[in-house]
């Protein structure tokens, strides 16, 4: 029997732990810092903060840890997987040079010039001036994004020129580094792959809800709901999206001596021309990861260990349901949160920025928890998890009213 670490302390990271405990050959899953909720669902918390590499490394030798997933993209930016593979420990994530394609936004527009897959044109900018003048020339919308890790905060779409200004000056107020790009208007979907060298294995597809509110209205936030699968994702669309960007990213990576381990989490865009690539991240993306982990049918340990050793895995995923979740958010996110807030415990849920003890939650950030729900269709999920919310005390907390309305209304 196995013990596993899992590290961050997010509902994605509450996800995989869950989907590791289901596994018959794991005894413990530990997750390195994780939240009070997910005492709930009898995971061990580790009061390792995700960044302490060396205490972690520390930790997965003194309790013969076999396998340790590393969730969230920062520790991955940092090169974790480096560190835990010096010391010849088992762990899936890429590491700190294949990062870069979530990590820097040039780096990965670099990539798929190289490697021929589609996305936005771009142009490059190291100062103000040159960037205001380039954009006053650029037809609106247009998309300004900040090179480097940024939460899903590096990024505006700007609706006028004025708009366009205001986030150039605001971006050169931290960065050296910025991107004007061509906006592309279509349909947003997330397509993950597991990846072992050249191996992968496909989720099924999710839609994110960045914005905070209804009607994709307010700031970007980490996500605010997800539903999967996507009935605009045609399986034909999924062909076209596995020919043009997944193959050639995972070769494109092994031709750059960057193959890996680990997620490639594909955002992408529907076109006329064809799905395109808005961005890329190399980890589970969070919400989405609750609502699909729970679809797989298989040993998900088994799975990352096969891939670990560059073997296909035989997977199964349910075929019949749609999974949709809502996150709950504190007061003031994504700015400032209120602490100390009530948060519901609910069965099945999967936590995040959450203090206490279980059964007396309370917010500690910004994204609380997420309640869940799966049925034959999409309206009968969504009708499901909202009945769920309706019946909690939810006091302050915030959430969006409309998760899978887009699903519904481009059929
Ligand atoms: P990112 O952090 O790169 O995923 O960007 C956050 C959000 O900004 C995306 O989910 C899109 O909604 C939007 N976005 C980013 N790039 C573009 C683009 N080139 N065209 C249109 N929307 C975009």
């Amino acid at each position: 029997m196995a013990k596993v670490l899992v590290v961050g302390n997010g509902g994605r990271e509450h996800a995989i732990a869950k989907a590791l405990l289901a596994s018959l050959q794991v005894e413990t899953v530990y997750c390195a810092p994780g939240n009070p909720g997910m005492l709930l669902d009898g995971i061990q918390t580790v009061a390792i903060d995700e960044m302490a590499f060396a205490a972690l490394v520390a930790f997965a030798r003194k309790n013969a840890v076999k396998l340790t997933v590393i969730g969230p993209e920062v520790p991955l930016a940092a090169g974790i997987v480096d560190y835990f593979q010096t010391a010849g420990l088992a762990v899936f994530g890429p590491n700190e040079a294949a990062a870069k394609l979530e990590s820097s936004k040039v780096f990965a527009k670099q990539f798929m010039a190289r490697h021929q897959i589609p996305t936005a044109g771009y142009r490059l900018f190291h100062d103000l001036t040159s960037a205001i003048a380039y954009s006053r020339e650029q037809v609106t919308p247009q998309v300004i994004k900040v090179d480097g890790l940024a939460a899903g905060k590096g990024v505006t779409v700007a609706m006028s020129h004025d708009d366009a200004e205001t986030a150039l000056v605001k971006a050169f107020e931290t960065t050296e580094t910025v991107l004007i790009e061509d906006y592309v208007a279509g349909f947003e979907f997330s397509q993950m792959v597991l990846v072992g060298g050249d191996k992968y294995v496909l989720l099924p597809t999710a839609q994110d809800h960045k914005r905070l509110l209804d009607d994709d209205l307010g700031p970007n936030t980490g996500g605010m709901g997800a539903y999967s699968p996507v009935p605009q994702v045609t399986p034909a669309i999924l062909a076209q999206t596995v020919a043009t960007i997944i193959e050639p990213t995972i070769a494109g990576l092994k031709a750059d001596g960057l193959s890996f381990e680990g997620v490639i989490y594909v955002g992408g865009i529907l076109t006329p021309q064809g799905p395109q690539v808005i961005e890329y991240n190399l980890r589970l993306g969070d919400p989405e990861a609750q609502i699909l982990l729970p679809q797989c049918r298989s040993d998900f340990y088994q799975l990352i260990c096969d891939l670990l050793q560059h073997r296909q895995p035989v997977v199964q995923w349910q075929t019949t349901d749609t999974y949709l979740g809502v996150v709950l958010a504190a007061p003031g996110y994504p700015g400032t949160t209120q602490a100390g807030v009530p948060v519901p415990t609910v069965a099945g849920a999967d936590y995040a920025s959450v203090a206490g003890k279980p059964g007396a939650l309370v917010s500690a950030g910004g994204r609380l928890m997420m309640v869940t729900a799966h049925a034959h269709d999409l309206a009968t999920a969504q009708k499901a998890v909202y009945e769920k919310l309706g019946q909690l005390e939810v006091g302050p907390l915030i959430y969006r009213h409309d998760i899978g309305a887009k699903g519904l209304a481009e059929k």
